[in-house]
Formats: C-alpha cells, sequence, structure tokens
C-alpha cells in the first residue's frame, strides 16, 4: 500500500507557530488496553506491566523500563534541522521515552501506594533524572503521568513516563526565558516571589508542609489544575535532601487523595502529572525553581473541559471557575479514612 512508505518518525518545524511537533508514526500499531477493559471483566494477565509479564518481571517496588512504543528514540540520528526546500525544516526524532512502574499490584493507583511506595519513586526519579542529564545532547528531562481513559491513556496499571527532549518543548522555553527575564530585572526568582506572596495570603493554598506548598495557581488554566511549588529555591528534584523527598511524596499522595475524593464513588480522577525540574546541559539551570502542575478536565460532577475553538484556535484558555472557589472546594474535600490512615 502507498500509505505505508510513510511511517519515518521525525520531527517537523513549525514555522508559524516556532515550535516542534513529534511525528511518531510507528505508535498507532501500540497496545490499547482500554476497549477490552470496558468491554470485558478485568483481566491482569494481558497487561504487560503486570509481575507475570516479561517486563513486570523481578522482584521490585518500583522499576523503570524503556518504552517500547516510543516516540522519541535515543538511537536515532542525532537531532540537528535539516532544510527541506525553501521554508521547511526538519529532524530526526532523537530523544528517549521511558515507563515508570508506581507498583506491582495492577489495581493500585498513586493515591493507595504507601508512604514508602511513594518515597521510593521519588527517588528512582531523582536517580532518572540524574542519568538522563548525563546524555549530552538532552536538555529537558520531563516526568509526567497520564492517568484515565478519560485523557488517553488505556493502560491501567499504575504508572509514570519519562520524555527527554533534546531542545526545550515550547511551555519550558516560555518559562524558562521567564525566569531568566525575572531574574536579569530583579536578581530575585519568580517563583520564590509567588511562593512567598502566596504563603502571606493562603487563600489559594490547598495544603502546605515545611518544603511544599500545594494551590491552586492565581493563572490556573484549569479549574481543578494544582501546582506543588518548593517553599525554598530547588531547581530540581535531585537537589532535594532526604526530609524533601519525604515531603514531596506526602503532599503529592494528599493531593491525589484530593482529586479522587472530589470525583467521588470509588472513582479515579483523570489527571495529567507534569513535572517542572530545572533544563540539564544548559547554563543557568540554577535561575529555574521546582514545580509540579496537575490538570484534570474535570470540572464538577458530570461535567468536563474540553479544549475547543479559543483553546486550540488561539492558545487562550478560559477558565470557568476562579481559582480561589475551587482552592476552597480541594481544600474542604473530605479524604475517605481508609485513605486518611494511609497518609499518617
Ligand atoms: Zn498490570
Ligand atoms: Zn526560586
Amino acid at each position: 500500500m502507498e500509505e505505508e512508505k510513510f511511517t519515518t518518525p521525525q520531527h517537523r518545524w513549525d514555522p508559524l507557530l516556532k515550535e516542534w511537533i513529534i511525528y511518531a508514526p510507528r505508535r498507532n500499531v501500540r497496545p490499547f488496553q482500554g476497549k477490552q477493559f470496558d468491554t470485558k471483566p478485568k483481566k491482569t494477565w494481558d497487561c504487560p506491566f503486570c509481575p507475570n509479564a516479561p517486563e513486570g518481571a523481578g522482584n521490585w517496588v518500583v522499576k523503570q523500563l524503556p518504552n517500547r512504543f516510543a516516540a522519541l528514540d535515543e538511537h536515532a540520528l542525532p537531532f540537528e534541522e535539516q532544510t527541506i526546500g525553501s521554508v521547511h525544516k526538519q529532524a530526526s526524532n532523537y530523544g528517549k521515552c521511558e515507563v515508570i512502574l508506581y507498583s506491582q499490584d495492577h489495581n493500585a493507583s498513586f493515591g493507595t501506594l504507601s508512604h514508602d511506595n511513594i518515597v521510593a519513586l521519588v527517588e528512582l526519579w531523582q536517580e532518572r533524572y540524574r542519568e538522563l542529564s548525563k546524555l549530552p545532547e538532552m536538555k529537558f528531562p520531563f516526568i509526567m503521568e497520564n492517568r484515565g481513559k478519560e485523557i488517553g491513556n488505556s493502560m491501567t496499571h499504575p504508572h509514570g513516563q519519562i520524555y527527554s527532549f533534546p531542545y526545550f518543548p515550547p511551555k519550558v522555553k516560555k518559562k524558562w526565558e521567564s525566569f531568566i527575564e525575572y531574574h536579569n530585572d530583579s536578581k530575585k526568582c519568580l517563583l520564590c516571589d509567588i511562593v512567598a506572596e502566596e504563603m502571606r495570603d493562603p487563600k489559594r493554598i490547598i495544603e502546605q508542609n515545611v518544603d511544599f506548598i500545594a494551590e491552586v495557581p492565581f493563572y490556573a488554566h484549569w479549574a481543578f489544575e494544582v501546582h506543588i511549588i518548593a517553599k525554598t529555591h530547588i531547581p530540581s528534584i535531585i537537589e532535594m535532601n532526604p526530609s524533601q523527598v519525604e515531603n514531596l511524596a506526602r503532599i503529592m499522595k494528599s493531593i491525589v487523595n484530593r482529586y479522587d475524593a472530589l470525583i467521588g464513588n470509588n472513582r479515579l480522577m483523570p489527571y495529567v502529572m507534569a513535572m517542572f525540574n530545572a533544563p540539564v546541559n544548559t547554563s543557568e539551570r540554577d535561575v529555574w525553581h521546582f514545580h509540579i502542575e496537575f490538570y484534570t478536565p474535570f470540572r464538577g460532577q458530570g461535567k468536563w473541559k474540553f479544549l475547543a475553538g479559543v483553546e486550540l484556535g488561539t492558545y487562550n484558555f478560559i477558565n470557568d471557575a476562579l481559582p480561589e472557589k475551587n482552592a476552597l472546594i480541594l481544600r474542604n474535600v473530605k479524604i475517605s479514612s481508609i485513605q486518611k490512615e494511609a497518609n499518617d
């Protein structure tokens, strides 16, 4: 078939938006469990991440795996721009994609993991960030989790991913420029100043411990967007000491517990967890301030946010709830007694 020729993974440059697009045509063949789980009883034996499958085998608490259906490939040609015709540019799909398994238990989720399990996960993230920064071409190892079929994740076994980019993705580039600009203007850190201001008037703070705040930010794009921000100036997860690792584990679990309690009825809140560590192999990385962002399309029972005309056409978000109101809802939500016990 003619179309079978068009299968080369690559990056292409959008010259109007000045950003790269990843083309991953081979990912179309990856397994999709969602349909099976929707129509049949849950079968753990066809899950590739369970201990009885080759990838999940062995004795482990948390585990790193290569992504078998990677959009980015560390064995691809180096990332070098190539001009096509007079205006177009393309590059290889160099980069790296990994899967991080959170637990051997197929039916666990981030919110039901024990505290020690989450600490082990944070330590694995530290190790992967450190290792990935040793690849000299990498610029941004992106630690994240996609959860729930509502946002397109078909694999229910608790896991996250790491995408390592050989350039700054658009959002990272914007944040990077903001940190540098603010620092050049004031010799201070933008997020340090934001945290100080939020703590002076904590109406958007959901909870805090000695090392982190969790809040619905003043500038939330999504109704129940939550940011976890380090209280002191830490560029990345590898600068955290053991007690900061413990406190990060505690506050992340608590936010996921609040999400699950908010959606209720024993359902898991669909969300994206995006971790923003300092870029690597670049000067001025110390200007970056560690933070995590959670986004969910949930707006209220039976109400979902879809990115539509305004968001997709202009990148301009419309949020129908003020952050102060939804911070209050998340602050007051009742975490179930089972979850609470696991938190203590
Ligand atoms: Zn499984
Ligand atoms: Zn800072």
